[in-house]
């Protein structure tokens, strides 16, 4: 299985994503995640793109290709994929697209999550992390019990950065502008699948078990 999630962010891409790691046992790449351990170890990349993030903006095309390109090189790949949150951009597809040529490989399918822009914005300033195991949790569908601590590891609860209501604004309005286009891209090679992702709901196994016979 080798599948693409696109949609904005806070449309439950990460949660679906580890529900399809259990059931399949593929790898679940995500940009996001990667770019934040950089951040949070001080590498050159995360250097480079915690500016950006904290900002709501995309990190350029170019930084992003070269560690995908490194990424999808690892062993772990081997038995297939999900990409959550990227590509992110036409030129970051046009990239993914040459490398799976050069790797010999095949994307299956591009799994689009529809949801609105205030479901979007209800969810994420709400969302608390647990900086220790990244744990989600939501400040009123979903608290910890004791506040501030993890219900799992007792790690300490933050809000993300880029979860303030005016960066969520500004990463939808990035997301309209410049992840939307793949939607075209994707279902011009008729690989995009669409999913309602406004509920909580098992319609993403549903679909890919379906499409994919998996
Ligand atoms: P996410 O956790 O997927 O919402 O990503 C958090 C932030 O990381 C985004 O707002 C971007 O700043 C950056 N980012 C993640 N993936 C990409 C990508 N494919 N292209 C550019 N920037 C990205």
């Amino acid at each position: 299985m080798r599948v693409i999630f696109i949609g904005p962010p806070g449309a439950g891409k990460g949660t679906q994503a580890a529900k399809v790691v259990e059931r399949w046992g593929v790898a679940h790449i995500s940009t996001g995640d990667i770019l934040r351990a950089n951040v949070k170890k001080g590498t050159p990349l995360g250097l480079k793109a915690k500016e950006y993030m904290n900002a709501g903006q995309l990190v350029p095309d170019e930084v992003i290709i070269a560690m995908m390109k490194d990424r999808l090189r690892e062993a772990d790949c081997a038995d297939g994929f999900i990409l959550d949150g990227f590509p992110r951009t036409v030129p970051q597809a046009e990239a993914l697209d040459a490398l799976m040529k050069e790797l010999q490989l095949d994307l299956d399918s591009a799994l689009l999550f529809q949801v609105d822009d205030d479901t979007v914005v209800e969810r994420l300033s709400g969302r608390r992390v647990c900086r220790k195991c990244g744990a989600i949790y939501h400040a009123t569908f979903h608290p910890t019990a004791v506040e501030g601590v993890c219900d799992v590891c007792g790690g300490e609860i933050y809000q993300r950065e880029d979860d303030r209501e005016s960066v969520i604004r500004q990463r939808l309005a990035v997301y309209h502008e410049q992840t939307a286009p793949l939607i075209d891209y994707y279902r011009g090679q008729s690989r995009l699948l669409e999913v309602d992702a406004a509920g909580s709901s098992d319609s993403v196994l549903a679909v890919l078990e379906s499409t994919l016979g998996a």
